[in-house]
């Protein structure tokens, strides 16, 4: 067998980069034709050197900004003294990340993971361990309930109960145990809930459905629900959590605490995958040595950097930012309804935009905000989300909404 010829000349403009890609790399994603080089704070520049105002914040990996100095610092002084030990070993940074990380979620214990879909997968098998161990539902039995339009990963299992064909079709056999309702239904969820329920999995806000917030009291509602029925309520705050919504928590706007919260994407402080599980202690104890682990999950590197952005959320300056800012967020889309917006939601720095579909596809927007100096990432259809990270101030977050407003009364 021999390689393919390497294309890439010595002198790699934007343009050469994305043509180098097409035959080496997996078409899973279709990403915007921007190179991204370097980046400061809200500021990214590309290989030309022109500059964007990231409002998409790597899916709100970067809720700090890229490169904090405060989590660029923990990860270098880590970096200089030890990255991996594996769980064979202890190491010195994982009981204080844990413990802090406790404390500010209002629970008791955590279970460090890498990736979110890991820390879903993670929750999955804890909640079926504990509907056989505590609740008492007979062998092989336990069921979970989902909401549609759910977006928790992509693995097999969890693509298994997605109701999006593009992140299910091809991929089966999938595995059984999920009950699918609508979102946002109390009723629906009371119907599917059961003697063989062991958690009901949803996202408090539903990030890649559109930024879709479920009436007041749904959240409150569930918490009821699981707790009259024995089940436990495991909340996907991976997208919504860490301060995003004004809150360190999306549930915290209903002032309820789940039984198990996962969490991911800013809590790497977008420098590493660091992702959790966190819970009760009578959950979480269902696991016991060697039934569950990862060689990286709860790595010193991860534990000093997810340490680092726990010290960041417990000023609760970021969550004030998200939501004084957030005020400013929803005006400025207030003023756009009707001139190219149909109709929006959002909470704190986050909002799904439904754009006039007679002015382009949310791609297409997408397209022309970059070309504006602004990237966002569009979802489904003509909604586009917005989620700066949220040390943005409010001059950049005008300067993004009158990049908006302009891109919306340009002729198609
Ligand atoms: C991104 C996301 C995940 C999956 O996280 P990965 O790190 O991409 O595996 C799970 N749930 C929600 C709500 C997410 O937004």
């Amino acid at each position: 067998m021999t390689a393919p010829a390497r294309t890439l000349p010595d002198s790699r403009t934007s343009a050469d980069l994305i043509r180098a890609e097409a035959p080496v790399l997996a078409h899973n994603y279709h990403p915007l034709p921007v190179v991204v080089a370097r980046a400061e704070g809200v500021w990214v520049e590309d290989v030309e050197g022109r500059r964007y105002l990231d409002m998409l914040a790597g899916y709100s990996a970067l809720n700090f900004g890229h490169r904090h100095p405060a989590l660029i610092e923990a990860a270098h002084r880590q970096l200089d003294t030890l990255t991996l030990t594996s769980r064979a070993f202890h190491n010195d940074r994982l009981a204080e990340f844990a413990e802090r990380l406790a404390a500010l979620t209002g629970l008791d214990m955590v279970l460090p993971m890498n990736t979110g879909a890991e820390a879903v997968e993670s929750a999955i098998k804890v909640a079926r361990k504990w509907a056989y161990e505590v609740k008492g539902v007979p062998a092989d039995r336990a069921t979970i309930v989902v909401a549609a339009d759910n977006f928790h990963g992509r693995t097999t299992t969890i693509v298994g109960f997605s109701t999006d064909e593009t992140a299910r079709a091809g991929f089966g056999p999938f595995a059984p145990g999920f009950r699918v309702v609508p979102y946002n239904d109390l009723a629906a969820l009371r119907e599917a809930v059961d003697e063989t329920t062991a958690a009901v999995l949803i996202e408090p806000i539903q990030g890649e459905a559109g930024v879709v917030i479920p009436d007041d009291g749904y959240l409150a509602g569930v918490r009821e629900l699981t707790r009259r029925e024995n089940c436990l309520f495991v909340a996907d705050e991976i997208q919504s959590g860490l301060g995003r919504t004004g809150r360190t928590l999306a549930v915290e706007h209903e002032e309820v605490v789940p039984d198990v919260l996962l969490l991911g994407k800013a809590l790497g402080g977008g420098i590493v995958p660091v992702s959790a599980v966190v819970a009760r202690r009578e959950v979480l104890g269902v696991l016991r040595p060697g039934e569950h682990g990862s060689t990286f999950g709860g790595n010193p590197l991860a534990a000093a950097v997810g340490t680092a952005v726990v010290e960041l959320l417990e000023t609760g300056e970021f969550q004030r930012r998200a939501a004084e800012l957030g005020t400013a967020l929803r005006d400025g889309l207030t003023a756009l309804v009707g001139r190219g917006v149909v109709g929006f939601r959002a909470r704190g720095l986050w909002a799904g935009v439904d754009v006039d579909p007679a002015i382009g596809t949310g791609r297409e927007i997408s397209e022309r905000l970059m070309r504006e100096g602004v990237l966002v990432k569009d979802t489904h259809g003509s909604t586009i989300r917005l989620a700066p990270p949220l040390t943005i101030t409010g001059e950049e977050l005008a300067g993004a909404l009158a990049a908006l407003a302009k891109v919306l009364t340009q002729a198609a």
